[in-house]
């Protein structure tokens, strides 16, 4: 079933959802089962699975290091499949414009169809590790909103390159990324709300949200949305802190603020199991105020982890 059905069969009651990443390669999938068994009792809807962008290694070789380029987590629409069918829940792969052509989007796109998977979520993806800017790969997409259009040309049958008559249309609900801190490269938040608009102008159903720390960056990037005309549902996605060294790596990795009550919090406590607890308690707090507000969904990520996402979803669902 589509996302934007499990909102409209809620009837106004707020889902749980949570992302998932793929283990890395080599891993057993057992793993990733043991964190989404705790979890299920809340039941989600739907579950996100996250694409990794490739990336170079340096593999030493006769004293000299030779560069190659490798998929770390390959595997997101095989596993999309694995749990959807173990668990009887939908699955949301994300797909990305980074590191695929579109004509591996199309071959993508066409497993998912196959595999009875409803729900993709469209994102340009994050630039390289190496890379100072993002660098659109040849033959491939720049932004999320062109893959959206190829999406929606699926959703009518239309396939790259008019090669053969599809009989089929796919029938996919499409998710974009949003930002309530704006995303880093827009030289506005006025402006990355235009490219948002444009987003779910081209196709998109519905969007999911960076994680944010204070709830009023989300309502009001909520308010600017609906002012801007995007009227589709704003899902937010919410994260607890789990370690001290989140401090620094949240706001470098997602350029987002953390409110300064919480910054003391979590700087006074003594080890990592006391910001744990800071961390679960602060997003329960978090989460009872969006629940109240009415979001549609609340979306945790993860992050491979389920222990403490159990512990906020056991005080709200
Ligand atoms: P876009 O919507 O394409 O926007 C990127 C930038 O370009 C923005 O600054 C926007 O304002 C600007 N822009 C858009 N259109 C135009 C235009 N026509 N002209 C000029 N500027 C334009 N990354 C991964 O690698 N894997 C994942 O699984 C993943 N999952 C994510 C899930 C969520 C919910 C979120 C919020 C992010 C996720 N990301 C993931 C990170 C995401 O890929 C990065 O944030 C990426 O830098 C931007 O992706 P986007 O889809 O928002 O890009």
């Amino acid at each position: 079933m589509k996302v934007t059905d499990h909102i409209k069969k809620a009837k106004g009651n707020t889902l749980f959802s949570f992302e998932i990443i793929p283990p890395k390669k080599g891993n057993n999938i057992q793993d990733l089962y043991n964190n989404i068994d705790p979890l299920m009792e809340f039941n989600p809807p739907f579950i996100d699975v996250t694409t990794s962008r490739e990336e170079y290694v340096y593999i030493e070789k006769e004293g000299l290091l030779d560069r190659k380029i490798t998929r770390m987590r390959p595997g997101t629409v095989g596993i999309c499949a694995a749990i959807k069918h173990k668990y009887n829940v939908d699955t949301v792969p994300h797909v990305l414009c980074g590191g695929f052509t579109k004509e591996e989007t199309e071959y993508l796109l066409v497993d998912c169809h196959y595999l009875g998977i409803e729900n993709v979520m469209a994102l340009r993806g994050d630039t390289m590790s190496h890379q100072k800017y993002f660098e659109a790969t040849k033959g491939g997409h720049t932004y999320a909103t062109q893959l959206v259009d190829q999406i929606q040309n699926l959703n009518k049958g239309k396939y790259l390159h008019e090669v053969i008559e599809a009989n089929h249309k796919a029938d996919f609900c499409i998710g974009v990324a949003a930002y309530p801190e704006k995303h880093i490269e827009a030289p506005s938040l006025q402006t990355d709300l235009r490219r948002l608009k444009e987003k779910v102008d081209a196709g998109a159903d519905y969007v999911v949200t960076q994680m944010f720390f204070d709830n009023q960056k989300y309502f009001k990037f909520v308010e600017a949305a609906k002012k801007a005309g995007i009227t589709v549902p704003i899902i937010p996605g919410i994260k607890p802190i789990a370690v001290k060294r989140h401090l620094q790596l949240l706001p470098q990795v997602f350029k987002i603020d953390l409110p300064e009550d919480l910054i003391l919090a979590v700087e006074n406590c003594n080890g990592n199991k006391q910001v744990r607890q800071v961390g679960v308690e602060w997003c329960i707090q978090q989460s009872k105020e969006l629940l109240d507000a009415g979001v549609p969904v609340l979306h945790y990520y993860s992050m491979g982890k389920s222990d403490n996402i159990k512990a906020i979803a056991a005080e709200l669902f």
